[in-house]
């Protein structure tokens, strides 16, 4: 952990302490901000229920309020100018090896939660890129890992436990609630406080990643499937710059006993010879290991270790989904702009995304290609940058990432969360006052 780190999270250890449990919130002497740093929260009343039944008493007690996880969104999804509510007292785990299932307290870390259930033999199906965030607040914003067959982290849940706007607990299950359990999982914090999460299991594997270097984009032109079909989860990373990929991370999922042997080249990228970190000059001791030396699915499939910081840290992040089978066209397209992106970018990640069924999810009904950029902390140039990208993007129906900078208008969120309109009639029954929502919400969803 580093330095910056380290004094984050005791702040937040000490800021834990001195917040009342259920009395009335207390004032904090530091401003609050997301893990970035680009937000400064506008309320200093943060309630920490020990249990569920806290979290009950403090639904009911606040006219206005939001969940807050672990802090690690771009924009102001998880903000509130009167009251959040942390969940980071609820982290229990409790493993049902028959029904093949995880039940967890909604503010459990997926850093935390997979070496228990490795432990006793069981996997999740995928992770995102870092294991610092919460499972709540992951499967709130549809947060996604990569491979063609694989759904988003929200895909796994199986059952919700909601303290909803009147202090009433809801249990929707994917087996019994049907439409009500798709609307409510990628939930954006306005449902309710999700108290329990329920996630499928399966029998944990081993992993080996390997890295290529320059990849020409030309290839992607005639094998795109292949390429991002090449393993189990598999991210391209570029700079826009000469027309490539810089590096490609292949995540390849070993069968039992298998020898996993990687060749030396990659549709004409080269195997690199030593470890990387997907920006190019940072150091890789943060990255997971990679060489092809295979290890548990929780130490690979994230692209950064739990006890580093991930990424770059002081940065901003933009991510649009299209559909996959224009991928490459949209890359074409994004491409246009190299020379305005690249000086404000850290790197730019692709990743592919299977179709689901949950409303709010990025990747709702249409099989993605998600385009991610890590810019600079530069918000002043990058704000002018994003219109330009999702001018460029239009034609491909792009969906903005819930938890990250974008700036889309609100009137054109319908065309491309084709249930929207039935998520917020769920938002009206669940809550008739809008306990639940914020600006953002009712910015980019109820303003039109
Ligand atoms: C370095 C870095 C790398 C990232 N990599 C990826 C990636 O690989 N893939 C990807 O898709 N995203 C990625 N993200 C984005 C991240 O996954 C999302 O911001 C995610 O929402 C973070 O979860 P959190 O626990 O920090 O939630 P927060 O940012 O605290 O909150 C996000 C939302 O969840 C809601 N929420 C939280 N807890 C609850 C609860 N108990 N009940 C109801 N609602 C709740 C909040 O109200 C808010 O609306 C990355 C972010 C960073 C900083």
């Amino acid at each position: 952990m580093n330095k910056r780190d380290f004094l984050k999270s005791s702040g937040a250890i000490v800021a834990g302490s001195i917040i009342s449990q259920l009395a009335p919130a207390q004032q904090q002497p530091a401003p609050r901000e997301n893990w970035a740093g680009n937000i400064t929260y506008s309320t200093d009343h943060v309630h920490s229920p020990a249990n569920a039944e806290e979290v009950r008493a403090v639904v009911k007690s606040c006219s206005k309020l939001r969940a807050l996880g672990s802090r690690h969104s771009f924009n102001r999804i998880a903000d509130s100018t009167q009251n959040q509510v942390s969940l980071q007292h609820l982290d229990q785990i409790d493993i049902d090896d028959k029904a093949r299932t995880v039940t967890v307290g909604a503010g459990i870390k997926y850093g935390q939660l997979a070496p228990v259930i490795d432990a006793r033999g069981f996997a999740l199906h995928n992770l995102a890129s870092l294991p610092h965030i919460s499972v709540a607040g992951a499967i709130a914003t549809a947060t996604h890992g990569s491979g063609i067959h694989n759904g988003n982290l929200a895909t796994a849940v199986r059952a919700l436990e909601i303290v909803t706007a009147n202090g009433e607990v809801i249990h929707l299950s994917r087996d019994k609630d049907g439409d009500q359990f798709l609307g409510a999982v990628v939930g954006l914090g306005a449902v309710g406080v999700v108290t329990r999460v329920t996630l499928d299991l399966q029998p944990t594997f081993q992993v080996a990643q390997t890295v290529y270097q320059n990849l020409n984009f030309d290839q992607l032109a005639h094998n795109f499937d292949a390429i991002f079909g090449a393993g189990y989860s598999v991210s391209l990373f570029t700079d826009w710059q000469h027309h490539q990929a810089t590096q490609v991370w292949i995540k390849h999922r070993l069968s039992a006993n298998e020898k996993h042997e990687t060749p030396a080249e990659f549709y004409g990228a080269k195997r690199a010879t030593e470890k990387l970190h997907p920006i190019t000059g940072h150091p890789a001791e943060s990255c997971t290991e990679q060489m092809g030396i295979p290890g548990p699915w929780y130490e690979r499939l994230p692209h950064f270790k739990m006890n580093f910081t991930p990424s770059s840290g002081r940065e901003l992040q933009t991510e649009y989904f299209v559909p996959r089978d224009r991928g490459y066209e949209a890359i074409v397209a994004v491409e246009k702009l190299r020379d305005q992106i690249t000086p404000h970018l850290f790197v730019t990640e692709l990743r592919t995304i299977a179709a689901d069924d949950l409303w709010m999810s990025m990747a709702y009904q249409r099989d993605s290609l998600a385009i991610h950029f890590t810019w600079k902390p530069e918000w002043e140039t990058v704000k002018q940058i994003l219109p330009q990208i999702e001018a460029q993007l239009k034609p491909f129906d792009p969906r903005p990432h819930w938890a990250k900078l974008f700036t889309i208008p609100p009137s054109s969120l319908p065309a491309q969360y084709t249930r929207l309109s039935n998520f917020k009639q769920m938002l009206q029954h669940y809550d008739p006052e809008g306990k639940f929502r914020n600006d953002f919400i009712e910015s980019n969803l109820f303003a039109t």
